[in-house]
């Protein structure tokens, strides 16, 4: 499958469609993105704090694919940049992952109760200069949070990723995202299996003959968003990534907008430290 590919403001084309493994046990890690490059996966989307880096590098390791075929992210957590450990978080990080660099580089939560993740990005400026990251970016950053860190350093941002799903869509900061030339990244797009019953949703899987959860995928990918579901199961794991036979009509993707309900399911970015 020849997933599509979005250039990044710094040049780099990372693939739309990937797999991400929050709340994947380091244990089932190495078998699930096993699984998953099996089925033709080659983006991975982890962070230092879900603790499976290990299992997502042996995987890698043993999966034979080409380094410069797979797209890896990885996140820094709140605690090594409040600390000033930004660059040996990581090398922390590449060495649990058994890679020379990854793709991409993210502050994962701006923990806006002082400016440190300026700093932070700072830091992976140099970071992407020594060439231990293709490119960089952030999670979780408000519009003021990435006016904070472009006010004050000499690159933008490539990549914002926040929650976004039918139910929270985030609008505002997806498009401050896009006047900056920043990517938005959709964590929990699937809403974590919470809106596979709403009507458009189950109308459109219908019409298409395909199931909810291939429709929400195909929403944020014809919305032009970058995206990484969550499975530990091989049937969905295949079928999340089975979403290139069909598309949506302009009617089908309206009326997924329309479902927009204020319904976050993760922390709020301007009260998680
Ligand atoms: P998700 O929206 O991808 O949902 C995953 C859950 O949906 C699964 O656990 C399963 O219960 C269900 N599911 C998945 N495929 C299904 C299918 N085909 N049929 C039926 N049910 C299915 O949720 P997520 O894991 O929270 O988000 C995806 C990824 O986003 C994470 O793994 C992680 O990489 C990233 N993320 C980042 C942040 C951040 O702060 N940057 C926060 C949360 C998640």
């Amino acid at each position: 499958t020849d997933v599509p590919t979005v250039q990044l403001n710094d040049g780099t084309e990372i693939p739309q469609l990937g797999f991400g493994v929050w709340q994947v046990p380091a244990d089932d890690a190495e078998r699930v993105v096993a699984e998953a490059l099996k089925v033709g996966y080659r983006h991975i989307d982890t962070a230092a704090i879900y603790g499976n880096e290990e299992g997502v590098g042996r995987a890698i390791a043993a999966s034979g694919v080409p380094r410069e075929e797979l797209w890896v992210t990885t996140k820094l957590w709140v605690g090594d940049f409040k600390e000033g450990n930004t660059k040996q978080a990581l090398r922390t990080s590449l060495e649990k992952l058994g890679l020379d660099y990854v793709d991409l580089y993210l502050i994962h939560w701006p923990s806006p109760e002082d400016e440190a993740y300026v700093q932070a990005y700072q830091d992976m400026e140099e970071l992407k200069a020594e060439g231990l990251t293709r490119s960089i970016g952030v999670s979780n950053f408000l519009p003021e949070h990435l006016d904070a860190v472009i006010g004050a350093s000499s690159t933008v941002p490539s990549v914002n990723q926040i929650e976004v799903h039918p139910v929270l869509q985030q609008r505002d900061v997806q498009s401050a995202d896009a006047s900056h030339g920043i990517a938005t990244q959709a964590w929990s797009p699937l809403a974590q299996g919470e809106v596979f019953g709403d009507e458009p949703i189950v109308a459109a899987a219908e019409a298409h003959g395909v199931n909810p959860a291939q429709v929400i995928i195909r929403w944020h990918l014809q919305r032009g968003r970058i995206l990484f579901p969550k499975s530990v199961t091989p049937e969905r794991i295949a079928s999340n990534f089975d979403v290139f036979g069909f598309e949506l009509s302009a009617d089908e993707l309206a009326a997924i907008d329309g479902l927009e309900r204020d319904g976050r399911r993760g922390a709020h970015p301007a009260t998680f430290n």
